[in-house]
């Protein structure tokens, strides 16, 4: 999609949890070519939200629609079929499994999701072509020389931006990341906003689910802040910062 256009929207979304509402009526969206921040206090519906939109978890009501198509109610699969690329707050990678084929597997999520589970049956010109992405990825992401180590082997922070090549692979439209901040060194946290400032000026469009501020606000085009499952503000980093109901709500945290 061309920059500026509106790929994703979510609208008056709602979850509860027997009585309590983790999300109340939360509007908002994404378009082509931007990073858009989600924050919020602890508790203030982030995850439950992010849950929401990548269809991971169903909604009691409303909507999300993701390149003109309303994708409420679908499978997560499917929807990562569809180019909704989304990562875990805790590292999901084969520890055991090298750089390379770990960014291989996720190839396979937007174009076989079938294959990885049947254990990677797939003719040699398929296989080749898949390797040869995933090397692709692993350059770009500036692990091109390392991609026959472990997995686990590597610091967190290095393990976050493997996640990262992987849900590329599968050559998404828009990148959803859960909390990829947290639990880095600050030099870590560094090396990971340079790498999706790098991709946001390659086209890839990236929402961020984010608990750290500071981390967040070098980072985004617009920040959507969220408090007690309601949006609380919209705009751009400056104008958030100065605003007196996201500092009261996170002085209140
Ligand atoms: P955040 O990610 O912003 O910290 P969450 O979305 O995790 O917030 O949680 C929002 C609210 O929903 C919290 O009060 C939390 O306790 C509650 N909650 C989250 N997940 C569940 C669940 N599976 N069952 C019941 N309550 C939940
Ligand atoms: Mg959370």
């Amino acid at each position: 999609p061309a920059r500026g256009t509106p790929i994703l929207a979510v609208e008056a979304a709602v979850k509860r949890f027997g009585g309590l509402v983790a999300v109340n009526e939360v509007s908002f969206g994404v378009n082509a070519g931007e990073i858009v921040g989600l924050i919020g206090p602890n508790g203030a519906g982030k995850s439950t939200m992010f849950n929401l939109l990548t269809c991971t978890m169903p909604m009691t009501s409303g909507r999300v629609r993701f390149l003109d198509r309303d994708i409420s109610g679908m499978a997560q699969r499917d929807v990562a079929r569809l180019g909704l690329a989304r990562t875990f707050q805790h590292v999901k990678l084969r520890p055991h499994m090298s750089l390379l084929d770990n960014v291989a597997l996720g190839a396979h999520s937007r174009t076989r999701a079938g294959v990885v589970r049947a254990g990677l049956r797939l003719d040699r010109a398929e296989e080749q072509q898949i390797l040869h992405e995933a090397q692709r990825q692993l350059a770009r992401i500036g692990l091109g020389d390392r991609a026959h180590e472990l997995a686990g082997s590597l610091p967190l922070g290095t393990q976050r931006i493997l996640e990262i090549a992987r849900a590329l692979a599968a050559d998404p439209v828009l990148l959803v990341l859960d909390e990829p901040a947290a639990g880095l060194r600050r030099k870590e946290k560094e090396e990971l906003g340079d790498l999706l400032r790098k991709l946001r000026d390659e086209g890839v469009t990236i929402l961020i689910v984010e608990h750290d501020m500071d981390f967040v606000m070098k980072l985004v085009d617009r920040l959507v802040v969220m408090n007690f499952g309601s949006k609380l503000v919209e705009g751009v980093p400056a104008a958030v910062r100065a605003d007196e109901r996201v500092q009261a709500a996170y002085l209140g945290s």
